[in-house]
């Protein structure tokens, strides 16, 4: 290694001009999960600039939604490091015309500014850095989602990430930053379940003994459900959306439950799985039917012993080396470093800049924490 730290540090710092205008135009393009071709072509140019660096860049493909990129540097048989991220926003074709990359007194705004465009900004300078000081620390991947925002729902990347980052020995996500410098070391699952209760329809006031409540029946197993809620193995269940029956006047033949199941270990979801079918074949009025299913799944990033240790020895790297201080959190909200967890891999999540209201119009972003997080990233590369 030809440079030092501080060397990356100052050459971070001269490069901020360049590394602004990389972040306006990752921005200021329509990139949503919806549109498969905008997300492609962020593929492409990102391609374009990780190849001169010597990276050997492929994609996996998918029909509907953005494909992923894996670009990897040096020799991938040793252990590696993976560098992740992704390229779709949350947001509609017309956004980014409506509303450019814009600076104003020190706070960025623009769809994806801080979701995570600036995040990708920092990880493509990051290893344009490395790479030009001749790093050869661990040969790295970089594995970025093009359908991050919908889940991989219509998609094969959640297997194929996880394909991917097999043999890795740290992972890195550039997602979104926080205001308060948390660095995020565990995320909660959330999973969507649809009940269909079908009972027997009958006039409340001529014949109500021949009716079978669809509503009573799911009165009683909406009980059961979020009886299930264990805070402490942090599973909650909630059932959110309820409706049934037609009118006042008739036993009501249908209802529909719609129930939202939050988990922060995968034993704790398959506790829930099948506590769920055994309400579902259990039955409370006679001659009712009750149908469950999963309409969708986000894994969850678990809490891994390695994860804090390594978080703990980031923390110590930046200290040492004039970054703020960073404190261990667990979120509600979901991110790809699930499937890094999910293959036993310690993961430090949301390392991207710092910022505010992600999904939302009010999304922005620090100007300074690009630099900042910039010299975080070259540090615990070039340290742990
Ligand atoms: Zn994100």
């Amino acid at each position: 290694m030809e440079k030092n730290l501080r060397e990356l540090f100052c050459e971070a710092e001269a490069a901020k001009e360049e590394m602004m205008e990389t972040w306006k135009f990752l921005v200021n393009r329509d990139c949503g999960s919806g549109n498969k071709a905008g997300v492609d072509q962020v593929g492409r140019d990102i391609k374009a600039v990780l190849e001169p660096l010597g990276f050997k860049v492929r994609f996996h493909e998918y029909e509907k939604v953005g494909n992923m990129l894996v670009a990897e540097y040096g020799d991938m048989s040793k252990p590696f490091i993976v560098l992740t991220g992704h390229m779709d926003t949350v947001f509609a074709d017309g956004t980014a015309a409506k509303r450019p990359f814009t600076v104003v007194n020190g706070r960025v705004t623009g769809p994806g500014c801080l979701d995570m465009k600036g995040g990708v900004t920092i990880l493509l300078y990051a290893v344009k850095f490395l790479t030009g000081a001749g790093y050869d620390r661990y040969p790295l991947k970089i594995i970025l989602a093009g359908d991050e925002e919908v889940g991989h729902n219509q998609s094969n990347a959640g297997n194929d990430y996880l394909a991917e980052a097999k043999g890795a020995v740290m992972g890195f996500n550039l997602e979104t930053g926080f205001m308060d410098n948390g660095i995020v070391v565990e995320r909660k699952g959330c999973c969507r379940f649809e009940w269909d209760f079908q009972g027997v329809g009958a006039h409340a006031g001529n014949n109500p003994e021949d009716g079978r409540s669809a509503v009573q029946e799911m009165c009683h197993k909406a009980i059961d459900m979020e009886g299930l809620t264990d805070f402490e193995e942090g599973t909650t269940v909630n059932v959110g959306v309820i409706s049934g029956g037609t009118v006042a006047n008739a036993v009501p033949e249908h209802a529909h439950c719609i129930v939202d199941v939050r988990f922060r270990s995968e034993k704790g979801l398959n506790r829930i799985i099948d506590s769920f079918k055994k309400i579902a074949s259990r039955q409370y009025i006679p001659d009712t039917k009750t149908t469950c299913r999963l309409t969708t799944r986000i894994e969850a990033m678990e809490r891994l012993d390695s994860s804090l240790e390594l978080f703990n020895r980031a923390n110590d790297i930046a200290v040492k080396n004039g970054l703020p201080e960073m404190k261990a959190i667990a979120v509600g909200g979901g991110s790809d470093s699930a499937y890094l967890t999910k293959a036993g891999i310690p993961t430090l999540c949301a390392l991207g800049v710092r910022g505010q209201f992600n999904h939302t119009e009010r999304e922005w972003a620090v100007e300074d924490s690009l630099i900042e997080r910039e010299k975080l990233l070259l540090a615990l590369l070039m340290k742990l």
